[in-house]
């Protein structure tokens, strides 16, 4: 879907929540541990055959699916009897952003938007993650929901996160490449939702037909700059300029 069918009021908006991994990172990292490099483990790991080994993992996920526990190394360590958080650090170098990512966040930021990442991540990914991209020094916050004891797809993560964050949550636009998150989003109420149909820069796009969508944020910086002229047009026109004007930042 092109970014000009986006929907969502810019202007009224001040905060992105970014997911992280298929989002600003490229899944393509997460597809390759998950399916291909933790299965190849753990057949290893027990002396079975790839396909059957392959059999039992897809079993511990479905149980796992839609719960904190989809999300936790230490769960998966647990379950398949492996050093997932080794392995994920073995491996570190494959993880990366997708691409026209790191561009929109600097844009993003230089026009005054406050960027948090809200992920499903287990902090101990999120460590390794933010240790190979240096994500945090590009974003004003990064939040995990397991420091809420829900995953993003549950309301009562979006009501604890809320609050801890101190947001309003008509002003904050979520990003995300998980439809669940962005249904659970849209039912909190947030001003807006943009779902991402390209999480995984090997593979094709997905269609997303309820709701505003865009194969990845370089196609999203089409509209913060869209949105940059509407409010410079409006500030000469002395009308509501004070709700959009770009605000001065003082980081270094
Ligand atoms: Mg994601």
């Amino acid at each position: 879907m092109a970014a000009a069918t986006v929907t969502i009021n810019w202007s009224e908006i001040d905060t992105l929540l970014l997911d992280m991994d298929g989002t600003v990172l490229d899944l393509a990292f997460d597809n390759y541990f998950w399916l291909e490099l933790v299965p190849q483990r753990f057949a290893h790991a027990r002396g079975m055959a790839y396909e059957a080994a392959l059999e039992e993992f897809r079993a511990h996920n479905e149980r796992a699916l839609g719960t904190l526990n989809w999300y936790c190394i230490d769960h998966w360590s647990d379950q398949l009897g492996l050093d997932i958080a080794t392995i994920k650090h073995d491996v570190r170098h494959r993880i990366a952003y997708l691409p026209g990512a790191l561009p929109f966040l600097r844009a993003a930021r230089d026009f005054g938007l406050r960027l948090i990442v809200v992920t499903n991540a287990h902090r101990r990914t999120l460590a390794i993650k933010m240790r190979q991209t240096h994500l945090e020094r590009h974003v004003d916050a990064v939040y995990s929901s397991h420091d809420f004891g829900h995953p993003k797809e549950s309301a009562q993560f979006w009501r604890r996160f809320e609050s801890s964050a101190g947001l309003r949550r008509e002003r904050c636009v979520l990003i995300d490449d998980s439809r669940p998150v962005i249904a659970a989003g849209r039912a909190h109420g947030l001003g807006g939702t943009v779902t991402i149909t390209q999480p995984d820069s090997s593979r094709p796009r997905r269609t997303v037909d309820d709701g505003p969508a865009v194969a990845g944020l370089a196609d999203l910086a089409e509209v913060l700059g869209a949105r940059r002229l509407s409010c410079l047009s409006r500030e000469v026109s002395g009308a509501a300029g004070a709700v959009c004007r770009p605000r001065t930042r003082t980081r270094s």
